[in-house]
């Protein structure tokens, strides 16, 4: 038989062709386990304020949607399951805002910076030709129009390496 050709399927929506990302999600469908199938410990914390990851069962995620958990759970002696769907849900939510906040933050001081950084130039040129002239002015103006006209998606865009992968809080 001739053989058909398929089309990949890629596994993350963020793969698929046309997705609109948005701009504040890193790449885990799961916030409460960031995919990993154990809670998160900084959120497993919330629950359970004395949990050593090193020392204590690790709790599974049963986050609905999420089946990550099913691989850990051969691991009987060092699993536990108290963390149930709606509590891991609640985590996966309060995860997905705090990483909202961060981006809008991040967002925010970015722009500042840009617009300090125009600010800082202006001023440079404006003292080299010892006069500014309604030109420049017109110009810096411009800009400064520029940087508030930029979109968090537009963000997004120029930081996705920074967005992506950016979980070095272990
Ligand atoms: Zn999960």
């Amino acid at each position: 038989m001739k053989l058909p050709e398929f089309s990949p399927e890629p596994i993350r929506d963020e793969d698929q062709p046309g997705y609109q990302k948005e701009i504040w999600r890193p790449s885990w469908r799961c916030f409460c386990c960031r995919d990993l199938g154990i809670v998160d410990p900084h959120l497993a914390r919330l629950v359970m304020p004395e949990y050593n990851s090193d020392r204590d069962r690790n709790p599974i995620c049963q986050a609905p949607g999420c089946n990550e958990g099913a691989n850990w759970l051969h691991l009987r002696g060092s699993i536990d399951m108290r963390f149930t769907a709606a509590i891991c849900q609640e985590l996966d939510r309060i995860n997905r805002e705090d990483w909202r906040q961060a981006t809008q933050q991040q967002f925010e001081r970015y722009k500042k910076q840009l617009y300090i950084a125009t600010d800082a130039i202006a001023q440079s040129h404006s003292f080299a030709i010892s006069n500014r002239t309604p030109n420049d002015e017109r110009e810096v103006q411009q800009r400064k129009a520029e940087i508030e006209a930029i979109s968090p998606e537009q963000w997004g865009e120029m930081n996705k390496d920074y967005l992506v992968g950016s979980n070095k809080d272990e």
